[in-house]
């Protein structure tokens, strides 16, 4: 494990940026001064000396020397996502020899890299971090010589003559006889007005295990009643003086696995607001102050606190997706396999003469798993289930146009 240091005030937004991406590609660092309070920009020093003043992530990922441009002209599978999902068809695909490039937009792990502790993924009786089991995944891809492309974006994608070739955000443009999409899903907004200004000031989607260390001795909200928001509270009861969770139904137990409700309710520092929304957030620089309101009195609270976490859910990543021929639900997930047959318009496209493989979509060789494919069951487990599912099925698809 790496160790940098990092100069400047730990609770501004560009700090929070760089402490989130660090905890979650599982790079150590520590804080030179825990409380600092400047306005100096953000500086990182790494482990041969060198210092940036204000860098990108792409500086420093520069600097750890991650790769920055794919090697080859062609590969015989594209990977988009490095979530469980997209982690768990790298290491398959490329232990079964297939020239393999695993692009990633954001850092390694997904929305599991954010959750602080995943205690019921096979294997790990005594939970593993996010951070720590997809830094595992990574390094087995690598073993088995995949490549991976981090803080690249996949942004359009067309099809020519049985290959896929997909523009990311930068100009580069990778070329492959099969993708693999694995891009999940993105977190939700609560959809207050002044959401922006607060982002990273108080206000944070998901709840990075990086803040954790930060709400020491504070009071905190998280919103959600799902398991995302369960495991936050848990984790962050350890740290925080009193953790509220905000949910809008009257109980957990819908929303929540059981050992979790069981958790919560056995740990003396959360407290669960049930029926109540947040309305409205206040503050100046940073957030202070929160409102919430009971759903079914209409009661309306005032709480003082400085951090607010959202963990409600979200939306899949397919915008890219919008005016190609790969089929989508309503809500923006994939479909595939057997639920393309009874969407609109998929057996006028569809050409070859065999039914599309259950992750297959509406295009053949273009394969998604994990959370963004509708009907995927949203868990760790099976997105790493659906990766490797996914490369048998490749394997298929490529026997036959080759
Ligand atoms: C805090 C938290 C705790 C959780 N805890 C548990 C748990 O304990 N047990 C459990 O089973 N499940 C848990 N889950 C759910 C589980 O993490 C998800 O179901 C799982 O991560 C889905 O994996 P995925 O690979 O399909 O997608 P994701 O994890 O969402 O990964 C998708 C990746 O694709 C990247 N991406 C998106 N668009 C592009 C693009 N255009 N180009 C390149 N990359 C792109 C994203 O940056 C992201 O890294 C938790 C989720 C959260 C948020």
């Amino acid at each position: 494990m790496k160790k940098l240091r990092l100069y400047g005030c730990p609770d501004s937004p560009e700090m929070y940026t760089i402490r989130d991406y660090l905890q979650r590609s599982v790079v150590g660092y520590e804080l030179a001064n825990p409380f600092d309070r400047s306005d100096a920009p953000p500086e990182v020093e790494f482990e041969d000396g060198t210092r940036l003043i204000n860098p990108s992530l792409q500086d420093i990922a520069n600097q750890l020397g991650w790769l920055a441009k794919p090697r080859y002209d062609e590969y015989d599978l594209a990977i988009y996502g490095a979530g469980p999902a997209g982690l768990s068809a790298a290491v398959y695909a490329a232990s079964e020899g297939l020239k393999t490039i695993l692009v990633e937009r954001s850092a390694i792990g997904g929305q599991a890299g954010t959750s602080s502790m995943i205690e019921n993924y096979l294997g790990f009786p005594e939970g593993i971090a996010g951070a720590q089991l997809a830094d595992r995944a990574r390094q087995q891809a690598l073993k088995f010589g995949a490549e991976i492309l981090l803080l690249k974006e996949g942004v359009s994608v067309c099809f020519k003559e049985n290959r896929i070739i997909v523009e990311l955000r930068d100009g580069t443009v990778i070329r492959s006889k099969a993708n693999i999409c694995a891009t999940g899903v993105e977190y939700a907004r609560l959809e207050l007005p002044n959401e922006d200004h607060f982002l990273y000031r108080g206000l944070y989607y998901g709840a990075g295990a990086s803040e954790a260390t930060l709400c020491y001795d504070k009071d905190i909200y998280i919103v959600g009643g799902g398991n995302m928001a369960g495991q936050a509270a848990i984790y962050f009861s350890g740290f925080a003086r009193k953790v509220y969770l905000v949910v809008r139904r009257g109980n957990l137990s819908s929303t929540l696995s059981d050992y979790l409700v069981k958790r919560i309710k056995s740990v003396k520092n959360i407290e669960v607001i049930y029926h109540t929304e947040v309305t409205a957030m206040d503050g100046d620089r940073e957030l202070q102050q929160i409102k919430l309101k009971h759903n079914i009195t209409g009661d309306e609270s005032l709480r003082e606190t400085g951090k607010l976490f959202v963990c409600i859910g979200g939306d899949p990543n397919t915008d890219w997706a919008i005016n190609t021929p790969l089929l989508r639900c309503k809500k923006g997930y994939l479909v595939t396999g057997n639920d393309l047959l009874k969407h609109d318009g998929f057996r006028e496209q569809w050409q070859p003469d065999r039914l599309p493989f259950h992750l297959e979509t509406s295009v053949p060789g273009f394969f998604a798993v994990g959370d963004v494919r509708y009907g995927s069951v949203k868990r760790v487990a099976s997105a790493v289930g659906d990766g490797a599912m996914a490369v048998t099925q490749v394997h298929q698809y490529l026997s036959d146009i080759i």
